[in-house]
């Protein structure tokens, strides 16, 4: 079973009994529920919650669970002309959602900030065909499910379809090991967006919904 944890929502390696602890909330930049660890798995969270997806700017859309679950988080699939990309993710994954997803184009390539978002990204990337999910090498040890789909990038940039990059850190942490990832998009993505893309997505990715934020 790939147990997910009900307060930080990252889904863990198979195992049959959940492990005691999430490495994750166990972190000082998170925090264990006042009830202690709890567990939960993709099929309970199917019970009783659902994705809205909706559509934020033309070519980017946010995928958000209702009721909100985990930290609250918010993926966003944006729309390039080399291909869709899923910045950020979710733990809830279901078969509405991957239709709804279909239609606009699928996954081609994931992306993920920082640890708060890892949530269930093996299963949406099995789910659009195993797209590769990238993640900054300085955060490979918080990665709780093992898969070939992940690909860690080194470096400070790096290059998605579409003209969008992955930029390492915010510019204003002081522990750069620790600090996020931020995406940038190109203007061509989105003529409504010359900028605001990155800006956008990555400032309400990481400051608005999270605790994960880099330390000043
Ligand atoms: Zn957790």
């Amino acid at each position: 079973m790939h147990w997910i944890c009900s307060t930080c929502g990252t889904q863990q390696e198979d195992t049959p009994q959940p492990p005691r602890r999430c490495p994750i909330c166990d972190d000082s930049r998170q925090y264990v529920g006042w009830e202690g660890q709890h567990w939960t798995t993709l099929d309970g969270l199917r019970t009783r919650h659902r994705n809205a997806i909706r559509e934020e700017e033309p070519g980017v859309w946010s995928i958000v669970t209702e009721p909100t679950f985990g930290i609250g988080q918010r993926a966003f699939l944006v729309r390039t002309s080399e291909g869709n990309i899923l910045w950020d993710c979710i733990s809830l994954l279901d078969d509405g959602t991957v239709r709804a997803v279909r239609d606009l184009g699928g996954i081609d390539v994931m992306a993920i900030s920082h640890p708060h978002y890892y949530s269930s990204m093996i299963e949406w990337s099995e789910a659009f065909g195993g797209v590769p999910i990238w993640i900054h090498e300085a955060e490979r040890e918080w990665v709780r499910r093992r898969s070939d789909a992940v690909r860690f990038w080194t470096g400070d940039t790096h290059g998605l379809p579409g003209g969008a990059t992955l930029i390492r850190g915010g510019g204003t942490s002081t522990d750069t090991r620790r600090c996020t990832t931020q995406a940038s998009f190109s203007p061509a993505t989105s003529r409504r967006w010359p900028w605001t893309a990155a800006g956008r997505v990555s400032y309400t990715a990481t400051r608005t919904w999270c605790r994960w934020e880099p330390r000043r």
